[in-house]
């Protein structure tokens, strides 16, 4: 009989806030990969596959959502004293999600019209990345995340070595897969040059322009792109509401036009 003990495996959590769940599905959909990380990690947090806990301190926390809510803001301080470290998933959870447009705007002119009961309704005037509010140990960009980036997060915070991500932009992309760049040959706006590389560069491939959805990338030039922008023809409102989707709140997207 081995009188070793049994290996202590390493235990992963996965926490929602403000967010649609995609970015959780992704590590559903992971399949194949899902298999060989349950081998490696205690799936001990995460009511989106499963109801049963296991309770903390956790190893690794996944956090999917921005924050919205004053009870929000308590939680995430609770998640990260209960992490050891702590990843961030997700164009709401980076920079504040779609959800951050209200940031833009007065959010009880919101709630009065799309609720039938607005005093039912506690909320903040903002919505904010968790690193506005705690330490971050890594961000993971995208709307949704890619999986194999996902993956390759899990494995380098579980080996203790820095992500492999490349902080370089679509366009690089487009490069390495021989799409012709739609900004050049069709003149359409695009905003691959400041937008962090991960997807693959898949709207280009099917020729229309990237729309930022992977938030911006390192050394991100935004006022020479929205001056070429300005020459192909586009308005200050078109160039505002190109940036203003998932990553809006995302400096330097916020103020991309200047407007
Ligand atoms: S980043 Fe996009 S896919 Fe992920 S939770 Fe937010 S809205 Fe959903
Ligand atoms: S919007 Fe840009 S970053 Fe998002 S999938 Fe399309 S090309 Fe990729």
């Amino acid at each position: 009989m081995n009188g070793a003990p049994p290996r202590r495996r390493p235990k992963l959590a996965v926490w929602k806030f403000a967010s649609c769940d995609g970015c959780q599905l992704t590590l559903l959909d992971c399949e194949d990969e899902l298999l060989a990380l349950a081998g490696e990690v205690e799936i001990a947090y995460f009511p989106e596959a499963s109801s049963a806990t296991v309770r903390g301190p956790y190893d690794l926390s996944l956090v999917e959502g921005s924050i919205t809510t004053a009870d929000d803001a308590e939680r995430i301080v609770n998640v990260r004293n209960a992490s050891r470290r702590l990843v961030t998933i997700g164009a709401c959870a980076t920079a504040g999600g779609i959800q951050a447009l209200r940031n833009f705007a007065d959010v009880d002119d919101f709630v009065s019209i799309v609720y039938a009961t607005p005093s039912y309704i506690s909320t903040l005037a903002t919505s904010t990345p968790i690193s506005a509010h705690v330490d971050v140990d890594f961000e993971l960009r995208g709307c949704p995340i890619d999986k194999h980036q996902l993956i390759e997060v899990i494995s380098a915070q579980l080996a203790g070595r820095r992500p492999r991500i490349a902080t370089t932009s679509v366009c690089t992309e487009c490069k390495r897969r021989g799409t012709i760049c739609v900004m050049v040959a069709h003149g359409t706006p695009c905003l691959g040059p400041v937008t962090h590389a991960g997807c693959g560069a898949i709207c280009p491939s099917y020729n229309r322009g990237c729309y930022g959805c992977f938030g911006p990338m390192e050394t991100p030039n935004v006022a020479s792109l929205t001056a070429q922008m300005r020459e192909l023809g586009s308005s200050e409102t078109a160039i505002d509401r190109v940036f203003h989707t998932y990553n809006a709140a995302a400096e330097p997207f916020a103020g991309a036009s200047g407007g």
